[in-house]
């Protein structure tokens, strides 16, 4: 039983909660990857196809109207959810993957110059770490990884500090490692390094869905978040830029609905948040994610926070009682620093024959490098890890079945 949420009820809300995977109940324990989605948002979707689909910004007519108006309103949503400032520092994309792009592209390009630093951390997300390898190689900029500490659970600060003694151009990190759990203090490190002169993005993939976040008082320059993890479709995602950084970036893309006017001269540049939105948006993504908000909102945050400590606590205590289980990330004790997602190994077990035992059992859980090759592989030493990963819908006893599974593995592997 959760203190915080009636997980009960809101099971009610996500059918797929009511089907078998292999014949048994499905138990989705990989949140970390997508999401489930509550049948609000289902609805919403056939509602906006079914009442009124039609293109936003053009038309002159009632329905398109009503798309525009409700794809405005999402943003308005999301900027609130985040403590931004006003909607135009919203901009939807796909993914937190695009977003990062957009800003190394539209913002690292023109600012990161030759002999450049850029500073991220060893356990960033390939989405937080490709997109500045490769503008560093672009312009010949030295791309610096913040170390963690000695048992790989936290941010080494002060290997950090002395990074900032670099002077980076920008600091990029993660407020939640999809691997190791653990959530950074991105606004004492946001402090920071704005005293150095340096721009900060955070990667709120992991955390925007599960934890309040407030970007006024992180003070950071942008946050990337995808919907997709938190109850919204796929294919939307959001950046969060402040409004004086994104006036004086050029578009990411062009072509329609990014233009105010264009000559066969020349091109003069939409307002914020369309100067970046290029083409036909996901309208329907963008509109469903204010029904998504409006269900995360609902239930309140801070009580999504706290069914998730609840529930986290509980498998740390259960996993940590089994024999030759190794658990990557903060410990229970250091729980306020840690998020729903639990990553393992199994002593003389391939994670995949891990995940594989644990699908006949009709358990959904994640093996691999989880897109953190360089912290999985060349950190933790590890070729692959086992993942669990927790959301609103999750219950104890589905937590009970995932060790039960890790029993069945043991005694097929004869262990
Ligand atoms: N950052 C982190 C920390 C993530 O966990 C993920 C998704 N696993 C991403 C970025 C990228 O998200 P997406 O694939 O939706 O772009």
């Amino acid at each position: 039983m959760s203190a915080a949420l009636d997980v009960e009820a809101i099971r009610g809300d996500f059918p797929i909660l009511k089907t078998k995977m292999n014949g048994k109940p499905l138990v989705y324990l990989d949140s970390a990857a997508t999401s489930q989605k509550p049948i609000q948002v289902i609805d919403a979707i056939s509602e906006y196809y079914r009442s009124y689909n039609a293109n936003i910004h053009r038309g002159l007519y009632k329905i398109s109207e009503k798309a525009t108006e409700q794809y405005i309103e999402s943003k308005g949503k999301l900027a609130k959810f985040l403590g931004a400032q006003k909607y135009s520092e919203i901009l939807y994309v796909r993914n937190a993957t695009e977003a990062i792009n957009l800003v190394s592209k539209a913002w690292g390009e023109k600012n990161v110059k030759k002999g450049d630093h850029i500073l991220i951390s060893e356990m960033e997300h390939h989405a937080n770490l490709v997109p500045w390898q490769v503008l560093a190689r672009r312009n010949g900029a030295v791309l610096d990884y913040i170390k963690l500490d000695r048992q790989a659970r936290h941010i080494d600060m002060a290997d950090f500090e002395a990074k900032l003694e670099n002077n980076p151009k920008i600091l990029a990190v993660t407020e939640v490692s999809n691997v190791l759990g653990t959530i950074n203090d991105v606004k004492a490190m946001a402090r920071k390094a704005h005293k150095k002169g340096a721009m900060v993005l955070v990667d709120g993939a992991q955390s925007a869905p599960h934890m309040k976040v407030d970007v006024s008082d992180i003070d950071c320059d942008f946050f990337a978040l995808s919907g997709h993890k938190m109850l919204a479709p796929t294919g939307i995602g959001a950046l969060y830029g402040k409004t004086k950084v994104l006036e004086e970036m050029e578009p990411f893309m062009t072509g329609g609905d990014m233009i105010k006017s264009v000559s066969y001269e020349g091109t003069a540049w939409n307002d914020l948040p369309w100067k970046f939105e290029a083409g036909t948006p996901n309208i329907e993504g963008g509109i469903v994610f204010g029904t998504a908000l409006d269900y995360l909102n609902g239930l309140g945050m801070g009580k999504v926070r706290e069914h998730e400590k609840q529930i986290t606590r509980y498998a740390l205590e259960a996993l940590q009682k089994v024999k030759g289980v190794t658990i990557y990330g903060p410990e229970e004790k250091d729980i306020e620093r840690r998020g729903g997602v639990i990553s393992f190994a199994l002593e003389g077990i391939h994670p995949h024959d891990v995940a594989q035992i644990f699908d006949a059992e009709g358990i959904a859980i994640r093996a691999g490098h989880h897109c953190a090759m360089p912290l999985v592989t060349q950190r933790l030493g590890q070729a692959a890890v086992s993942r669990l990963s927790f959301y609103i819908y999750n219950n104890e006893g589905e937590v009970d079945k995932a060790i039960a599974a890790i029993g069945k593995v043991k005694k097929v592997f004869n262990l």
